[in-house]
């Protein structure tokens, strides 16, 4: 444990050990990180969402009093802290489903499209991040401009919105997950902005064309507010991006989208048709053992559906799952926040088959990264789902005591070395 944000702390350096000064021990501080993450996902989530002009005064609320809780001499009590956690996760679920809301109301009506992959003849912008206005915002500005606009990483869901797919200057998408940015934003010819959260340290090679929005910012890179003239003038200023398609992908499966297969999904359930769901997805990144997710998606059995969202999805997406009952089998809800549509698929599929979510046919394998995936796994924990797969690695702020409760009240597992084992005993489950 280290904890150093008292006065009367150990020696004036840091509590190391439980108990700390105060008496707060390892297990309550392991619940008042997870509850301080998970409110910095939310709140990142809740930013998001202010931007597109929905809020909620209860949410805000809570993240005062949640704070609160983890002062000096407040709480040392186990289950209030517990439950703290899982109002978090409460509170998570409202703040992606106003970030739902305000996506649809702002973009149009998500839906399944084709997205060219790799990089067009002539000036290009590249865009990452989770920021949706702000690449609407960059679109206007170059709107009646020769510059061809590609989003990277978790800005590829944008394309599935009506108004993002008819923008003529949103041409494609580069690149893949975050951890790859060093490498993909340097061979990237043109200016780079990251709207938010996964952004690398740029080394020289490309510092000079990083911009970052906001609270974003990084050494060398410019930061912006909303006025992307001076990554217009460097688009026009840079070599020219060369033609060079690599590929391209279907997207769009978000749940309004999904929701309208139900019948047909709920049939063919009903009939043995479908062996089961997978989710299978988060947010990737660079430690080892994400291969597990890989191996996990890819023998996962042909009558079988996986759907993926965050940019966990760049771990899988890279091979042919086929098609089956004329879907295809693996479908990319969208970016992290959107858990919310997954989990308001699994709700619609509970009440048509008036059963709970753990009743399902239904497997989380999740990969997680960050605090966001902090705040959307307390979510799923609130709604009492169990048997969730999380990795590649636990969580270092959560103690063996804490890790035991979970276990025992949530059947939370970790990922392993066996990903085609973990899979056959879901399939036998
Ligand atoms: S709050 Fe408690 S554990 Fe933390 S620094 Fe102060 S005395 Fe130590
Ligand atoms: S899913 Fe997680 S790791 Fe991936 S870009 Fe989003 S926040 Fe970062």
């Amino acid at each position: 444990m280290y904890c150093n944000q008292c006065e009367q702390t150990f020696h004036q350096t840091g509590c190391v050990k439980s108990p700390g000064v105060c008496g707060k021990d390892a297990d309550v501080q392991s619940l008042q990180e997870t509850l301080l993450f998970g409110l910095k996902g939310m709140s990142a989530y809740a930013h998001h969402a202010r931007r597109l002009g929905k809020s909620d005064e209860q949410v805000s609320a809570f993240i005062e009093e949640a704070l609160f809780s983890t002062m000096t001499n407040v709480n040392f009590d186990l289950e209030t802290l517990l439950n703290l956690c899982l109002e978090c996760g409460k509170m998570n679920l409202r703040v992606m489903e106003l970030l739902d809301t305000g996506h649809i109301e702002m973009f149009g009506q998500p839906a399944p499209v084709k997205v060219k992959e790799g990089t067009q003849a002539g000036p290009g912008i590249l865009i990452s991040g989770h920021d949706l206005l702000d690449l609407w915002n960059l679109l206007q500005q170059v709107a009646g401009t020769n510059i061809k606009v590609y989003t990277h990483g978790e800005m590829l869901p944008a394309h599935m919105y009506a108004k993002f797919h008819q923008h003529p200057n949103l041409v494609g998408h580069y690149g893949g997950a975050w951890q790859n940015q060093k490498k993909e934003f340097a061979a990237f010819p043109g200016p780079v902005i990251m709207t938010t959260n996964c952004v690398l340290i740029p080394p020289e090679s490309y510092q000079g064309r990083l911009y970052t929005m906001r609270s974003v910012a990084v050494p060398g890179g410019q930061r912006l507010d909303q006025d992307f003239s001076p990554v217009i003038a460097e688009a026009l200023r840079c070599e020219p991006c060369k033609e060079n398609i690599v590929g391209e992908s279907t997207i769009g499966f978000h749940r309004s989208v999904l929701l309208n297969y139900a019948p047909t999904i709920i049939d063919a359930v009903k009939a043995g048709k479908i062996s089961r769901f997978f989710v299978i997805g988060g947010c990737d990144g660079a430690e080892k053992g994400r291969n597990y997710f890989s191996d996990y998606a890819q023998n996962t059995p042909p009558d079988s559906f996986i759907l993926t969202l965050g940019c966990g999805k760049f771990r899988i997406r890279d091979h042919d799952y086929g098609q089956h009952l004329g879907l295809p089998r693996l479908m990319d809800m969208g970016q992290c926040n959107d858990a919310y549509g997954a989990i308001s698929v699994a709700v619609a599929l509970a009440k048509a088959f008036n059963c709970s979510v753990n009743d399902l046919p239904l497997t989380l394998v999740i990969s997680w990264f960050e605090q966001k995936a902090v705040a959307v796994f307390l979510t799923l924990l609130y709604l009492g789902v169990k048997g969730i797969t999380l990795g590649p690695n636990p969580p270092a702020f959560i103690t063996p005591k804490i890790f035991e409760l979970l276990q025992k009240q949530f059947d939370l597992r970790l990922t392993g070395n066996d990903p085609q084992g973990d899979l056959q005993r879901a399939l036998a489950a």
